[in-house]
C-alpha cells in the first residue's frame, strides 16, 4: 500500500537561532508516524506551532552532537510523554505494562550518556521507556552501560557499528542506513528507504474477468465472491489463473522512495554508494556569498568556501554538486547562517532566492521546482516518481 509521506522543517537556522529561524529539527511523517531528525533547542515549540503531535514520534535521529542538534531533545521527551494520565503514569513499573512501544533514539557516540544525565540530572519523569542505539565509528569505544546508573524509563539501547555503513532495521520494511560524512565532529548521514510498494489494482480489466468466471470458480474451487480474489492478488502479487484460462496479472511495484538526510558536513561522499538517484536529498548550505557580502571587497566568492570548508561546513554550490552528483530528483537546502532571514521580507526573499540559483547554477536542473531552501515550519510532499 502506498503511504503518505512527508517533510516538514521545524528549524532551519546554524549555529544561531534567529527571529525568524530555529535550531535544527525535520519532522519526517511515513504513515502517521513520525520520525525525528535533530532535535535543536525549543523544537517542541516548533511542534506547538505546527499541525504535527508530538505524540506521534516514535523514532528520533540526532546526527551529531553540536547542540543546535540535539539541545531541545531531554525538553521534547518530557513533553511528547507527557500526556499520560498520573494514574498510568504510576502504573508504569516496568516496560511490559506500558502500551506504547518505547521511544527509538538513534545517534553517534556519547548520546546515551548524555541523554541520561540530562533526564537524571533534572529528575525528569517519562511516561514512555526509551531506548538510545548508538552508532559508532571502528575506532570508538563502546560504553560499558551498568543497568543501575539507568535513568527510571531507560531500556538499553544496541550498538550499532559503522563498517563503513550501518544499517538500521527500522520496522515497516524500511532501512536507514547511516554512514559516517566529514565535519569538524563526528556527524552522520541517514538514507531513508522505503520498501518497494505495490501499485493500484486495474478493477476495470480485473472484474469483468473475475464475474466471467464467478460460477466455474464456485463450482471448481468452492469461490463464492470471485472478487475476495482481488485481494489475494494485491496481497500475494502473484498471477492467479481463472477457470477459463485467463491469468489475473497483479500490478506493477512501484520503486520505493528514498530520502537522503544529511547531518552538518563539508564532504558527505562517504554516503555515495548508498544513493540510488533519492527522491529527496536534504543538504546545509551554512554560509553563501551573496548580495550581502559584496561591499566587502576582503570577501570574495572562493573565501566563503574556504571559511565554510574551514568549520565543516558548505556552501549552496557544494549541496548542488553534491545533488547532481548522486542523482537526486530534489534538493532542499537548510542550515543557514543566521544572517539569512527566513521569512517573507523583501531582503529575506531576496537573499534566499540568490541562494537558491548559487545551488540551482550547479545542480543543473531547468525546473525550478526541483530545489527549494528551507523555511521553519514548511512542508514538503515526498511523492512516488
Ligand atoms: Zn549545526
Ligand atoms: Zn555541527
Amino acid at each position: 500500500m502506498v503511504v503518505g509521506m512527508n517533510i516538514t522543517f521545524l528549524g532551519t537556522s546554524s549555529a544561531q537561532p534567529s527571529m525568524t529561524r530555529n535550531h535544527q529539527s525535520m519532522a519526517l511523517r511515513v504513515d502517521g508516524d513520525i520520525w525525528l531528525f535533530d532535535c535543536g533547542e525549543a523544537t517542541q515549540h516548533q511542534f506547538q506551532k505546527s499541525s504535527l503531535k508530538m505524540g506521534r514520534i516514535t523514532k528520533i535521529f540526532i546526527t551529531h552532537m553540536h547542540g543546535d542538534h540535539c539541545f531541545g531533545l531531554g525538553p521534547l521527551m518530557c513533553s511528547m510523554t507527557d500526556n499520560l494520565n498520573p494514574e498510568k503514569k504510576l502504573q508504569l513499573q516496568d516496560a511490559t505494562q506500558q502500551e506504547q512501544p518505547p521511544i527509538d533514539v538513534y545517534g553517534p557516540a556519547r548520546l546515551r550518556r548524555w541523554l541520561r544525565t540530562t533526564l537524571s540530572s533534572t529528575y525528569s519523569n517519562l511516561g514512555r521507556y526509551y531506548r538510545v542505539h548508538e552508532i559508532l565509528g571502528p575506532e570508538e569505544e563502546e560504553s560499558i552501560d551498568d543497568p543501575t546508573h539507568f535513568h527510571p524509563q531507560e531500556l538499553l539501547g544496541t550498538t550499532v557499528r559503522l563498517t563503513p555503513a550501518a544499517v538500521l532495521d527500522v520496522g515497516r520494511g524500511f532501512t536507514v542506513t547511516a554512514t559516517a560524512i566529514k565535519h569538524s565532529i563526528p556527524s552522520l548521514g541517514f538514507v531513508i528507504q522505503e520498501p518497494d510498494v505495490m501499485g493500484k489494482l486495474d478493477r476495470d480489466t480485473l472484474v469483468p474477468q473475475l464475474l466471467r468466471n464467478a460460477e466455474a470458480l464456485f463450482r471448481q474451487q468452492g469461490i463464492k465472491q470471485p472478487l475476495v480474489l482481488l485481494g489475494r492478488l494485491q496481497r500475494e502479487g502473484k498471477p492467479i489463473q481463472l477457470p477459463d484460462g485467463t491469468w489475473l496479472n497483479p500490478p506493477d511495484k512501484k520503486q520505493g522512495r528514498q530520502v537522503v538526510i544529511l547531518g552538518d558536513t563539508c564532504d558527505p561522499s562517504s554516503i555515495i554508494p548508498y544513493c540510488q538517484s533519492p527522491h529527496l536529498l536534504v543538504h546545509e548550505a551554512t554560509n553563501a556569498w551573496t548580495s550581502l557580502d559584496r561591499d566587502n571587497l576582503a570577501t570574495t566568492e572562493a573565501l566563503v568556501e574556504e571559511r565554510a570548508v574551514q568549520h565543516g561546513h558548505s556552501t549552496p554550490q557544494m549541496a548542488g554538486d553534491f545533488a547532481l552528483r548522486i542523482g537526486a530528483r530534489t534538493l532542499i537546502l537548510t542550515h543557514f547562517s543566521a544572517r539569512y532571514k527566513g521569512d517573507d521580507s523583501e531582503d529575506g526573499i531576496k537573499v534566499m532566492e540568490e541562494i537558491r540559483q548559487l545551488a540551482l547554477a550547479r545542480f543543473g536542473k531547468d525546473k525550478d521546482t526541483d530545489l527549494y531552501c528551507a523555511r521553519d515550519l514548511w512542508s514538503f510532499e515526498i511523492k512516488h516518481r
